[in-house]
């Protein structure tokens, strides 16, 4: 069993989600923002890839207070169990996620990870070991449903929804296409990684909705 996986990102008109130096770029507006704040506060649990905790330090606490409000009203933490997918147990101890707000916070490693750094991740978060060399999803989704936790949102980056995508386990994709041009052939993309070929064949989507908003449009594709 695992989670409801649902995956959300921005990207230019030409694909892009952040530039060549991997420099995080505000592609939505205020609109958008607040319908992904909205679904991270619906969800039990937010998960990134430990490279775009390196890029942008994002704190992934819900933003709108009436969302925070709404969460423990429910009897749930102010913001949802806040996830890292690390392998080598790289996060800075200072990264804003691991400070920044209430709500558990769990980094999970691999059997790369040194023991040493493991020990201090435990002072300031849960951590789980899933895999030997780089972090098994199928265990991480795994062991974050034994732990209730059943909606979990990815807020990216590109190598790790690709990761997701590889093993089935995306359920939705949103993608916001904003109205910039980014360029850059190494920009990152939604979904790197070592890409899938035809032999293989593509994991293939079902639009469930196409929604103008602001300068841009929000695609919603179910698996
Ligand atoms: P990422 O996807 O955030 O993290 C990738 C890293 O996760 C891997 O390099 C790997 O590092 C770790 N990982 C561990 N196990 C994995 C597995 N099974 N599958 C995949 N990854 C695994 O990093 P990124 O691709 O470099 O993306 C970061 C960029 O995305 C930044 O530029 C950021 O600004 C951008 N971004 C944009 C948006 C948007 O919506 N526009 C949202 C988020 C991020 P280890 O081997 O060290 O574990």
């Amino acid at each position: 069993m695992r989670p409801r996986v649902i995956v959300n990102v921005a990207m230019s008109a030409d694909g892009k989600i952040s530039t060549v130096e991997r420099r995080q770029v505000k592609i939505s507006g205020p609109e958008d923002f607040a319908r992904v704040d909205a679904l991270k506060a619906e969800s039990d649990a937010i998960m990134v890839g430990i490279g775009t905790v390196l890029a942008d330090d994002p704190s992934l606490t819900v933003k709108s207070e009436t969302n925070r409000h709404a969460r423990t009203a429910r009897q749930k933490p102010e913001n949802p169990v806040r996830v890292i997918v690390d392998s080598k147990g790289r996060i800075p101890l200072t990264a804003a996620v691991l400070h920044k707000g209430e709500g558990l916070r769990i980094v999970a490693v691999s059997g790369t990870a040194p023991r040493d750094k493991v020990n201090e991740l435990e002072k300031v978060s849960t951590v789980i070991v899933a895999g030997e060399e780089n972090v098994d999803l199928v265990s991480l989704l795994g062991q974050l449903y034994t732990m209730g936790i059943r909606q979990l949102m990815v807020e990216g980056g590109g190598t790790l929804i690709a990761g997701l995508f590889a093993q089935g386990l995306v359920d939705e994709f949103y993608t916001f296409i904003g109205n910039s041009i980014i360029s850059g052939k190494d920009a990152p993309t939604p979904a790197d990684g070592p890409g899938f070929s035809v032999a293989r064949g593509f994991p293939r989507l079902v639009l469930a909705g196409a929604t103008q908003i602001g300068d841009g449009v929000l695609l919603h594709w179910k698996a």
